[in-house]
Formats: structure tokens, sequence, C-alpha cells
């Protein structure tokens, strides 16, 4: 056994109800608090200034998807101005992300309170997208000090928003397995992650009320952040980044998408890894099994149906293998092309992609 596991500093506050000791927790932290949502989530944004009181300056309710540069610099110069001295993000990736884009420029401490699974609240990835590309890096001032679970908070997340998001937080756990730096604690951890998601996300679809679901999702998304945070990706997320800062497609469904075809097109090249995840959900084949869970959470299979343009895969190609980078299988011109056509189309993974 061979492994460098890095632990990185990160409060974790998690409890049905956790929300009620933001105060608390924010003081840890600083006495002037930016509040930051998307405009979906304004509402909770100033819920939660109440709850600050004083210490809440600003609630600053423009955070968007993929976190476009201007709207980057245009927040760096509101929280400049109002001499902010701590970072409030309550919301999904998207508003995460914003958080993050400012502590990079102004090194102010977040406090991350998820509403979705995206799992961006324990890592130190940030990112923004300009000219259609997406700009991903890690920077330790990125990184949440505290994180509060509040799984209450996610039982008005809809379930069409749930099912990709919690399938996202898969996709860290499925990469993390055949990472070139994977290691035994992660490894378990992603596991354990795939199945927490595995077996909730069908009952947070069905049920979107029921607390112990939302909590089994939550804490599978905890771990789907972890394991993105300690170890490298590859292809699946090389792909969505791709196709989200080119066709601006949605995140997690796009994620939820690609998963299983880029999973088949690893399959060969990692099967310890697809037997974890293949025993994680309870099924025989890992891909097969990542299938059946779209089509039992309903989430759409195809990039058709998110608005892709066919005519976009060679371009999608092209970026895709432009700069090399780990992948369990060798990525090639010809593999790529087969796996984005079938999951354009919305095919079953056929096994054949590589
Ligand atoms: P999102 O943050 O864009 O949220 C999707 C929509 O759901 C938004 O309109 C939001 O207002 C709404 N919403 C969120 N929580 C809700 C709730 N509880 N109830 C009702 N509505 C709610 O989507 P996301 O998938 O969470 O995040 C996607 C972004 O996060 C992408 O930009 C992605 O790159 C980034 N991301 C980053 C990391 C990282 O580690 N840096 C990890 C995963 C995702």
């Amino acid at each position: 056994m061979r492994f460098i596991y890095e632990s990185l500093p990160s409060r974790v506050v998690f409890r049905a109800g956790a929300l009620e000791d933001l105060a608390s927790e924010t003081a840890r932290l600083g006495s002037r608090a930016f509040v930051i949502s998307t405009p979906g989530q304004k509402a909770l944004g100033e819920h939660c200034a109440g709850l600050l009181g004083s210490a809440a300056i600003a609630v600053y309710d423009k955070a968007l998807m993929h976190t476009p540069g201007d709207s980057v610099r245009a927040a760096v110069t509101h929280a400049t101005q109002l001499d902010a001295d701590c970072l409030v993000a309550i919301g999904g990736g998207s508003t995460i992300g914003l958080a993050k884009a400012i502590a990079f420029e102004k090194r102010l401490p977040i406090l991350a309170v998820p509403t979705t699974y995206s799992g961006s609240e324990v890592t130190p990835i940030w990112g923004y997208t300009e000219n259609g590309i997406k700009h991903v890096a890690r920077d330790a001032h990125t990184q949440p000090r505290t994180v509060i679970y509040d799984p209450l908070l996610t039982l008005n997340l809809p379930p069409g928003v749930s099912g990709p998001s919690g399938v996202n937080a898969i996709a860290h756990c499925v990469e993390a397995l055949y990472s070139e730096t994977a290691n035994p604690l992660v490894s378990q951890m992603a596991e354990e992650g795939i199945r927490a998601l595995g077996r909730s996300l069908p009952i947070v679809v069905r049920e979107p009320g029921n607390v112990d679901a939302r909590s089994d999702a939550l804490f599978g998304a905890w771990l789907g952040g972890c394991v993105l945070a300690a170890v490298g990706m590859a292809l699946h997320h090389k792909l969505c980044h791709v196709l989200g800062g080119a066709f601006n497609l949605p995140h997690a469904e796009t994620h939820t998408v690609v998963l299983p075809h880029a999973t088949a097109y690893n399959s060969a090249a990692a099967p310890e890894a697809m037997n974890r995840i293949a025993r994680a959900l309870g099924t025989s084949d890992a891909a097969q099994g990542l299938f059946d869970l779209n089509v039992a959470i309903g989430a759409r299979v195809s990039l058709k149906d998110l608005g892709m343009p066919e005519s976009g895969i060679d371009h999608a190609v092209s970026l895709a293998i432009r700069a090399p980078y780990y992948n369990p299988a060798p990525v090639t011109a010809d593999g790529i092309r087969r796996l984005l056509t079938n999951a354009w189309q919305g095919h079953r993974p056929d096994g054949k992609n590589t």
C-alpha cells in the first residue's frame, strides 16, 4: 500500500435544524458578514441576515450558474465597498462558487450553508467562466472554514433539482475510486457516499419532505465533496466542465447524463472501482446501475434534452482531448466522440465506448 493523504481543515456542523447556530458559528469568523444567495433564494438569504442581526452587512442575491467573470468582479467591488470581513454563502454550488471567487480575491473566510448536494462547501476548488471556457483551480483560501449542514433546508429542493444534484455528488465518488491519487480512506468514503445517495435519492424524489432520506442524501453529498477535495478527478469531470462552459448546460444535469457513459468508458480499465460502485448500488454492473438510478429518479438522460446542439459534439471532443490529463482508459478522439454521441442521444451505455 502506498499513498499520500492530506487532511483539510474544515468545521462541520450537521443536524436537522442546525441553521439556528448560524450567528454563533459566523461570530467565530467575523462581524461584518456579506450574505450571498441566488436571486431565487433571496428570501433564504434574508432569513440568514435576520438570524445574524447587525453582523449581516448585505444580502447579495446575484450568484449565477458557472460563476461568470463579470459577476465575480461586481461582487468583489460590492464586498470591498462594504468592508466585509467574512462571507456567508447559503445555497447550491453556484452560490458557494461566487463566495469562493470573492474569497480568492479578498482572502475572506467563508461559512457555507449548502442547500443542494454539490459538495463544493468542503473543497478548495474554485472557478469562473470567461468567454465560454470554465477555469478551475485549487486554492486553500477558497475552502469554507465552516459548513452548516441542515437537511431541513433541502426539503424544498425540487425533485428535478435534487436527483441530478445527488448524482453530481455520486460522480465525485465514482471518479475518486479510480483516481490517480486514490487512497484507501478516500475510497471507503467514496463507496459509502455512493451507497448513501444511491439508496436515498429515489426516496427523496418520491417524498421530498422525508427528513431521514434528506439527511442520508446530504451525508452522501458531504462524502462526495470530501473525496472531490482529497483526490484528483478524471475524464468524467473534464467532459462536464467542457460541456458546461462551451454550451452553458446545467451543471448537475450534465453530470447526470454523462456519468453512466464515462463510467462505461473506464469500466475495463478500472475493474476494482467498478466492483465497488456496483456493490454500493446493489447491482451487478456499475455503468448500468448508474443509468438505472437516473431512470429511477426521473432524470433527463440525453444531452440533446439539455439543449446541446448535435453539431457541438466535435467541438466538445476537441476541447476534451486538448490538454492531457489522467484517466484510467486512454482518452482518444474516436472514443470520446462515441461516448458523447451516446450521451447526446440518451442511449443506455453499451460498454463499447472505448
Ligand atoms: P445551483 O447552485 O446552480 O442551484 C440550482 C438551482 O437550485 C438554483 O436556481 C438555486 O437557487 C436553486 N436551489 C438551491 N437550493 C435550493 C433549495 N434548497 N430549494 C429550492 N431551490 C434551491 O446548482 P448546484 O448543482 O448546486 O451547483 C452547480 C455549480 O457548482 C456549478 O457551477 C459547479 O461548477 C459548481 N460546483 C463546484 C464544486 C467545487 O468543488 N468547486 C463542486 C460541485 C459543483
